[in-house]
């Protein structure tokens, strides 16, 4: 139900002919309700702080603005989209090129840290629109390859991230090399009150646009508890957990599957002890190289694999369609955490699953902090015996 009245459809929005063409050809035919709500607004040209759940479209909202605001005929950047993870700014370039494939003489580069540099420099200086992770792209503006000083849009994903003190210096230090005069949208599915203050340092009088049509969050998606024994160490915590993931890819129908972790190591041990009991996956950390990286992503987008083990650098942002079962092998260190979790699957309104490993004691009064601080009718259901599921 994050599809709107049968009879809007995206050229009641107006837009110019390529965008059209573009968001035809990409397979999109109706606005979701923020899109339809944000998308003249942004057009209008007012500073946008976009607020809607995970799943629900943010992602077109500014780049159909971003598309609209790129002069072709004049050869700069024009376009700043800055987010905090490598992956997410790829994924943005690929739906950037897919929606632009109709508008002329459009360049769109991403530019992300653990690809090399020199790749970086040659595309910089002829780009109108560039998707960057903080570090790289103010790398690159402070070597004098980007030059912000005719962006006309800034945006900013996944914002709430971006607030964290470890993109701060780098935000504000991109932001303070673009114009004075620039249209602003932000993005994010959580919004914590900080990020107003965060905010008010770059945008004044931002028009909020949130989508009331939605229904509340991740509706669609039923949570799940599978119980732990106390008490065990980690060794046999592990061993236990890996058990019951067996368990539930066995008796779970699913289409795909994300599994989350606290352990950058844990993603390649468990990886490879469900590829020895034949279920493929593959696994995705920080600590890998940045080829192998995308190219985890990627195997999940496009179907070579079911099964993707993760760090919370995948929780945000990531769109995978057809994932619909997340397992939490680790719970999640908050809330804000755990519902980006969540979110990766049930995306544009799907069902899912969300199972989490919980050790009977200090888990559970963890899980049960995450939901009170989730709010609403959030509950979760324990998990045995598991033929219940499906
Ligand atoms: P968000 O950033 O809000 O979490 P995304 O922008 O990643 O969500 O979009 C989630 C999914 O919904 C993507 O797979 C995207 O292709 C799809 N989607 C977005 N807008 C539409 C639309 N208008 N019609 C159909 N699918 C859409
Ligand atoms: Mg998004």
């Amino acid at each position: 139900d994050v599809i709107l009245d049968e009879n809007i459809s995206f050229a009641s929005l107006l837009l110019p002919d390529d965008i059209k063409q573009g968001l035809s050809v990409s397979g999109f035919k109706k606005p979701s309700p923020i899109q339809f709500k944000a998308i003249p607004l942004g057009r209008c040209g007012f500073d946008l702080i976009v607020k809607s759940k995970s799943g629900t479209g943010k992602t077109l909202v500014f780049s159909t603005i971003a598309l609209e605001t790129v002069n072709t005929a004049k050869d700069h950047l024009q376009v700043l989209i800055l987010v905090p993870t490598r992956e997410i700014a790829v994924q943005i370039e690929d739906v950037l090129r897919s929606v632009g494939c109709h508008v002329n003489g459009l360049k769109i580069e991403s530019f992300i840290g653990g690809r090399p540099l020199e790749d970086d420099l040659k595309k910089s200086s002829k780009c109108h629109i560039a998707v960057g992770a903080p570090g790289r792209v103010k790398h690159l503006l402070k070597m004098g390859a980007l030059t912000t000083n005719l962006v006309k849009l800034f945006v900013l994903d996944e914002a709430d991230k971006l607030m964290e003190e470890s993109f701060q210096s780098d935000i504000n230090e991109i932001y303070n090399s673009l114009p004075p005069r620039k249209q602003m949208i932000v993005s994010s599915a959580t919004y914590p009150q900080e990020l107003d203050t965060f905010l008010a340092n770059y945008m004044q009088s931002p028009t909020h646009v949130t989508s009331e049509n939605e229904t509340p969050l991740l509706l669609g998606l039923k949570q799940f508890a599978a119980m732990l024994r106390p008490g065990l160490n980690s060794v046999q915590q592990m061993k236990i957990k890996n058990d019951l993931l067996i368990t539930i890819l066995t008796k779970v129908s699913f289409v795909q599957c994300l599994v989350f972790t606290n352990y950058q190591s844990r993603t390649e041990t468990v990886s490879n002890y469900l590829n020895q009991k034949g279920w493929d996956s593959v696994f995705i950390s920080a600590a890998q190289k940045q080829t192998e990286r995308l190219e985890a992503i990627d195997n999940l987008k496009k179907f070579k694999n079911r099964i993707l083990l993760s760090t919370d650098l995948t929780s945000r942002g990531i769109d995978a369609p057809n994932v619909d079962l997340v397992i939490n092998y680790d719970l999640p260190c908050d809330a804000v955490t755990y519902l980006h979790r969540m979110g990766r699957a049930g995306r544009y309104g799907s069902g899912g699953l969300c199972i989490n490993f919980v050790s009977e004691g200090p888990e559970v009064t963890k899980l049960q902090h995450i939901l009170g601080a989730i709010g609403g009718n959030l509950s979760i259901a324990k998990l045995p015996p598991l033929e219940g599921v499906d």
